[in-house]
């Protein structure tokens, strides 16, 4: 076991962490917590492709950079430390390049390239008002018509549904619940609607409700048929959870960062607050959880890139992660005192953040009943 960086992965985090610092960090600022606009959207993430974020986990074949999970990860965290509602658009970009791969050519040609130059956006449907962590319960049909399918239904909370130059929608072709489900590729044209959902934070970007109503998408447009649909995104979140808990750890590093930063400097009682020994409790505290998220985080990616499965550590990690950033942030507001809680310091954003990524792609009780399962040989769900 080694936990060194390599020289290559050392100096990639370095460099991007320079170009974060410099140029995106002011850049996301100038829109506070207001939603970025689709162009404005589009310059930054096609700065961010020379770094790998959003072109990073695709094949060299098809266009991208072909990196590890756990190289990608290294740099992914340092996006998130400085923007997560931008780590949530590219991470959107990676998962759908991967179920892009799955396309024929022309559909590599149309959707998978243009995404990897960051001219389209992608989107992933599936979660629905009625259907949240049991997926088997979708109900937006899909409708054999001739040579094509007719989709109707809602989907909700769609990551950059409101971007999205198209949307891989999974829906139900038949009545069994899980083997009924099918993943399409269904494009923007095709006439499907979006409305953005405000949220408590990560207002930067779109979290959206998309609207089907009998949307017609010709047959070859169909990525992975019912039997395999299922499985497919399984398996996708086996590699996209860990990347959410990253979001989590660049959040919990940024208030970490700022908590040291301000104790140093803010004085009580005679002395920097940073000498009284509840204050350092508190960043000791911090940096336990932080580095057993990273530490657990990382050991998932790197089964992810052997191929191994990877449900169980995924699961344990993505908890984790998320839920000490919770913890984290709430230290970092007590340390700050009444400053923690203004809009003036960073603080309350990074606060009303953490919780949010405990939801996306499995909420803290479904990643325990995947851990349960595993121990215990019985699902309980
Ligand atoms: C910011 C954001 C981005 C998102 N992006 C996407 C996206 O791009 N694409 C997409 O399809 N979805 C997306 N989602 C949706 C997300 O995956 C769901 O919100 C999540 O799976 C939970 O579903 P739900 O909100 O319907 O909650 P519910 O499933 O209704 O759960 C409500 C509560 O009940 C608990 N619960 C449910 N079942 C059980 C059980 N068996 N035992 C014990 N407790 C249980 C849950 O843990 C939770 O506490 C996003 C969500 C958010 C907040």
């Amino acid at each position: 076991m080694d936990f060194r960086l390599s020289e290559e992965q050392q100096i990639a985090v370095d460099a991007f962490r320079r170009f974060l610092d410099e140029e995106i960090r002011p850049a996301v600022a100038r829109y506070d917590d207001t939603f970025i606009p689709k162009d404005d959207m589009r310059q930054l993430l096609k700065q961010l492709l020379q770094y790998g974020m959003g072109n990073g986990l695709a094949s060299e074949d098809d266009g991208g950079m072909a990196l590890d999970p756990v190289t990608f990860g290294l740099l992914f965290e340092q996006l998130a430390r400085v923007s997560p509602d931008l780590g949530i658009v590219v991470l959107i970009q990676e998962e759908s390049g991967l179920l892009l791969r799955a396309g024929s050519d022309e559909i590599k040609q149309q959707y998978l390239a243009p995404l990897l130059e960051g001219d389209k956006f992608g989107s992933i449907g599936i979660s629905e008002p009625g259907a949240g962590s049991n997926i088997v319960e979708i109900s937006c049909k899909a409708k054999p018509d001739g040579d094509d399918f007719l989709i109707s239904g809602e989907k909700t909370w769609i990551s950059s549904g409101h971007y999205s130059d198209f949307n891989i929608c999974v829906a139900r072709v038949n009545d069994d619940p899980a083997a009924g489900l099918a993943l399409f590729l269904v494009d923007r044209d095709d006439g499907y609607e979006s409305q953005n959902i405000p949220k408590m934070a990560l207002n930067r970007q779109s979290t959206a409700q998309l609207f089907f109503d009998e949307v017609r998408v010709p047959a070859e447009r169909v990525l992975f048929p019912a039997g395999e649909g299922l499985k497919r995104l399984l398996t996708l979140l086996e590699g996209s959870r860990p990347m959410v808990g990253l979001m989590s750890v660049g959040i919990s590093q940024a208030a970490l960062d700022y908590s040291i930063e301000y104790a140093k400097d803010r004085k009580q009682h005679g002395k920097p607050i940073a000498a009284h020994q509840l204050i350092q409790a508190r960043v000791a505290e911090m940096a336990v959880k932080l580095e057993a998220s990273r530490l657990m985080l990382y050991k998932a990616l790197d089964q992810v890139g052997r191929g191994q499965r990877s449900d169980f550590q995924s699961g344990m990690a993505k908890y984790f992660a998320t839920e000490a950033a919770i913890e984290i942030t709430r230290h970092a507001m007590a340390i700050h005192g009444g400053n923690g809680v203004t809009r003036e310091f960073p603080i309350e954003e990074l606060y009303r953040m953490a919780p949010i990524l405990t939801v996306t792609e499995g909420t803290p009780e479904m990643q325990k009943l995947i851990i349960g399962r595993t121990l215990l040989g019985v699902p309980a769900f």
